[in-house]
């Protein structure tokens, strides 16, 4: 009997236009029931165990998912090991071949990833098919390019690859961080076991039937599924050589304890608290837009969010005035809408995080505002919510959201702003909004972040490399940098 398949009919025209009707052209297949990939093909998990995978927008189950256990992720790693060699071998050239067809494949169905995506994490489609889905098909083509030039990035070096990477990704962008491990690890010719975030598995398990329709070597590219123990199944297994890992700080933190004092190496990309810092001799429409941009991008899911607004006095009232009416106008709701600013929150959990912090900013006695309109009665939805006046001292503008929560501070001078900005365990990115070219220079070097976007926010290209200072982690994804991640270098 054929396998029932839950299908989700969407009508495409060539300008990614689409509407739900029911004449709809273009199919998106999501399977009732996904397996491991392990050595190139779907394996069912040896605990016979699967879990639902939810989207948030409706709360009902899309498929169900494979838990991998440690014994499940012993035959991936053991599959990765045994295609090490000669895929380390193989002509750099046809290495860059392969991962160019996994970045033209990913071209070929980008509305179907994009539709999953929002799908099963809730984000809006707009942001799946415009940016996540393009860049992630960016990655694999910039690092395609550079397989065989690597001895170019590290002149008079020896370099090795390191053997079997472990990467463990979270849910905010699930094929884009996908993307931004595997592709430098394959450049490089390691081989990989890559674990999804168990709430946004299914973008990476389309990756993996992609990965088999490329005839990639069975066991290169491994994927298995579940939650926090089979990350840290990946973390703890003996034959792994590399940790690359994004996600919260708290278990970047548990991961260097797990891998202190064995061989492995590690790269960990984790929380953020961004500043994004108005001067008033800014272009305010424009720095309006970006503030928006900066924290409701993907509900603020996002690790380099501009969570901290910092504005300078002269212009508190005309920022706040502006953000309000900005905050009107978002629409918010079905993310398979194409004109969704904002879509659902990823999981029941999150929003639950999210509402603490609302509360936490009530009992802290702090002045906010939310837009009038109301929320869809079903699914995990979240007002876009501003605090201000917001001290330096509130847990609002101490701790990762993780939410489309924007907490506002004043300052008077270029010292104070930077003192205040750098005041946080985190260093990921920032924002600066200036005429003055001077001057952001100045905060650019002196702002602790790994990224300082001037006159923009949550710009991303696969040739800058990414990654943080402090709490936020270390090692850069991304661009040339990216490579030392994957490589051994004398
Ligand atoms: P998380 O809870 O740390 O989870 C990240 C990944 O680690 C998930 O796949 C998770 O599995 C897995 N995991 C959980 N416990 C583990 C353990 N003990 N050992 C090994 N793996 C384990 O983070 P998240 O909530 O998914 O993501 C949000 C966080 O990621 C935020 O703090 C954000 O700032 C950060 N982030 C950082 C960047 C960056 O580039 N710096 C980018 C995006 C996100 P399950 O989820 O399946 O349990
Ligand atoms: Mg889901």
């Amino acid at each position: 009997m054929a396998k029932k398949q839950n299908s989700f009919s969407l009508n495409f025209d060539t300008d990614w236009n689409y509407s739900p009707a029911p004449e709809s052209t273009s199919h998106v297949e999501i399977k009732e029931k996904y397996d491991l990939f392990i050595g190139g093909k779907f394996v069912k998990p040896k605990s016979g165990k699967y879990f639902d995978t939810i989207n948030p927008a409706t709360e009902k189950s899309l498929a169900k998912v494979a838990e991998a256990n440690e014994k499940d992720v012993d035959s991936a790693v053991k599959s990765a090991r045994k295609a090490f060699k000669p895929w380390s071998e193989l002509p750099a050239s046809e290495r860059a071949k392969y991962i160019f067809r996994i970045a033209r494949l990913i071209q070929e169905r980008a509305r179907e990833f994009a539709v999953i995506e929002s799908l099963d994490g809730g984000k809006p489609i707009k942001e799946s098919r415009d940016i996540d889905i393009p860049l992630a098909a960016a990655h694999f083509f910039y690092y395609a390019g550079w397989a065989d030039k690597l001895e170019y990035a590290f002149p008079n070096r020896k370099i090795k690859p390191l053997g079997v990477a472990g990467q463990i990704i979270p849910w905010n962008f699930p094929l884009l961080m996908a993307a931004w491990k595997i592709a430098p690890a394959l450049a490089c010719g390691n081989t990989v076991v890559l674990k999804p975030a168990e709430t946004t598995s299914l973008t990476a398990l389309k990756l993996a039937e992609l990965i088999a329709d490329s005839d990639l070597p069975e066991g290169v590219v491994n994927i298995v599924t579940g939650a926090g123990k089979t990350g840290a199944a990946i973390v703890n297994h003996p034959d792994i050589d590399k940790i690359a890992f994004t996600g919260s700080t708290e278990v970047g933190k548990i991961i260097q304890r797990a891998i202190a004092g064995t061989n492995k190496k590690a790269t960990l990309e984790l929380g953020g608290k961004a500043a994004n810092i108005i001067f008033e001799d800014a272009p305010i429409d424009q720095a309006v837009e970006g503030v928006i941009n900066g924290i409701f991008f993907n509900q603020g899911h996002v690790c380099c969010a501009g969570s901290r607004l910092f504005i300078q006095e002269s212009i508190k009232d005309e920022v706040e005035k502006k953000l309000k009416m900005r905050l009107e106008t978002l629409r918010i709701g079905d993310p398979l809408d194409k004109n969704t600013d904002i879509g659902a929150i990823n999981s029941k959990g999150q929003l639950e995080t999210i509402e603490a912090y609302l509360e936490i900013g009530k009992q802290e006695g702090l002045t906010s505002f939310q837009p009038s309109y109301s929320l869809p009665k079903k699914g995990y939805y979240c007002k876009p919510t501003l605090f201000f006046d917001v001290s330096q001292s509130s847990r609002l503008s101490k701790e990762e959201i993780f939410g489309p929560v924007l907490a506002i501070q004043t300052f008077r001078t270029v010292d104070e702003v930077i003192e205040k900005a750098n005041n946080t365990p985190y260093g990921l990115s920032a924002g600066v909004w200036t005429d003055k070219g001077s001057k952001a220079f100045n905060l650019s070097s002196q702002l602790k972040a790994g990224v300082v976007w001037a006159n923009t926010f949550n710009k991303f290209d696969p040739a800058s490399p990414f990654g943080g200072f402090k709490e936020s982690g270390f090692g850069r994804e991304g661009g040339m940098h990216g490579l030392e991640a994957y490589l051994s270098i004398k």
